[in-house]
């Protein structure tokens, strides 16, 4: 095993003798460590040069400065938009590093605030669906409201119109008697549509005993709303209701009946999922397909048989003969099956770019995607700054 390994080292110093490379200007990198410097490259056993040279003078023996310049930053660094629907959103970023991405990332799932249902007051609730159970299913429905117009509210805050949304649901399966016994068909699907908003807050009554002994004073309800939030222009032609209404919250059955009421606060995903505001934000490194060699006819055709997602094409170049060409390289999913078996290695080249990456997220609805991202990278600046200014 060690006899291989090494005879296999051997052979690769044979393949790049050192008196053979050509001489590169000074102040440049020769080809082979600007390929690894700026590429991963994915070998049919697994990804090599992963690593992100950040050391200013990892390349100062060969004249290159390696120091990270802002200049150089501005003139590279660019967002292209490419598909951008209501919930989703895919762009490439270009010129960063991997840690930068994945800051942005972690902030889209973790620290992004939105408003999620957090207590639930059950009145009533006879279905089959336990209370713990029937209130994690509320908390999970994404609410279709813009979370910047809410304040957080801490333990010790009274819920009001700028830091808690109320919403009331009751539904009851009525008796249907049918010949002998009840029918079947009475089974009814509570829906998150039917979660109704209460603009002037809560109306259950927090001590029902003291409201009937003062019964000139307002009753004191779970909330202490000063005005109407459906007042307030933000809401005044939108009221805030759930972002899909067809969720199923629970079944019911004849006789069964649920009535209660939640209450909604801005939070963060870190404390629970529930307040994450992308159903998930992810990326990958641009991959990059290269031929190193011309495949014409037979072999042509086997190389456009052995991708699953089609990267390569057959290009006719007279004479009735072929080659293949590499048509749509940002599909390759780096499955490898193009350089399995046969040599295949030396005829294709597969590598990742190491600062392009391709970002996807899809929102929950709270925001649209290109405003959550807006407002993940005014999250980084701001711990950017935060670090600055503790370091000076
Ligand atoms: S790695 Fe897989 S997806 Fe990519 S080009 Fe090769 S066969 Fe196609």
């Amino acid at each position: 095993m060690v006899e291989k390994t090494e005879k296999s080292e051997t052979t690769k110093a044979e393949k790049i003798p050192v008196w053979d490379l050509p001489d590169v200007p000074k102040g440049r990198l020769p080809p082979h460590i600007q390929l690894q410097r700026t590429r991963v490259i994915c070998t049919s056993d697994a990804p090599i040069h992963t690593e992100n040279i950040s050391y200013s003078g990892a390349y100062a023996s060969m004249g290159v400065d390696n120091s990270l310049r802002l200049d150089d930053f501005h003139r590279n660094f660019r967002v292209e938009v490419i598909n951008l629907t209501e919930d989703d959103m895919e762009f490439d970023i270009i010129g960063i590093d991997a840690s930068i991405a994945n800051a942005l990332r972690r902030i889209l799932i973790a620290e992004l605030p939105t408003m999620a249902i957090e207590h639930v007051f059950i009145a009533n609730n006879t279905s089959v669906v336990q209370d713990e159970v029937l209130s994690h299913r509320l908390g999970l429905i994404p609410l279709k409201v813009d979370p910047r117009l809410f304040d957080y509210k801490s333990e010790n805050d009274e819920p009001n119109e700028k830091n808690t949304i109320v919403f009331k649901l009751h539904a009851r399966c009525e008796r249907i008697s049918g010949k002998g016994s009840e029918k079947e068909s009475s089974r009814i699907s509570v829906k998150s549509s039917e979660l109704v908003w209460l603009p002037n807050g809560s109306e259950f009554l927090l001590s029902t005993e003291n409201s009937n002994l003062d019964l000139t004073s307002k009753s004191k309800t779970y909330t202490s709303f000063n005005r109407s939030q459906d007042s307030l222009p933000e809401f005044s032609n939108n009221p805030i209701v759930p972002k899909h209404g067809n969720i199923v919250i629970a079944r019911l059955g004849s006789g069964q009946e649920i009535e209660l009421e939640v209450h909604a606060v801005k939070g963060l995903g870190k404390t629970h999922a529930k307040w994450s505001p992308v159903a998930t934000a992810w990326y990958r490194m641009l991959p990059e397909v290269v031929l190193l060699q011309e495949i014409r006819d037979e072999k042509a055709e086997e190389l456009v048989k052995k991708c699953p997602v089609k990267v390569f094409d057959i290009e006719d170049i007279g004479k009735g003969r072929k080659r293949a060409t590499v048509s749509r390289s940002r599909s390759c999913t780096l499955c490898r099956e193009c350089i399995r078996g046969d040599s295949w290695d030396q005829l294709v080249a597969l590598r990742r770019v190491k600062n392009h990456f391709i970002f996807t997220i899809e929102s929950t609805g709270a925001l649209p995607p290109e405003v959550l991202f807006t407002e993940a990278v005014k999250i980084l600046e701001d711990k950017c700054e935060r670090v600055i200014t503790d370091l000076s």
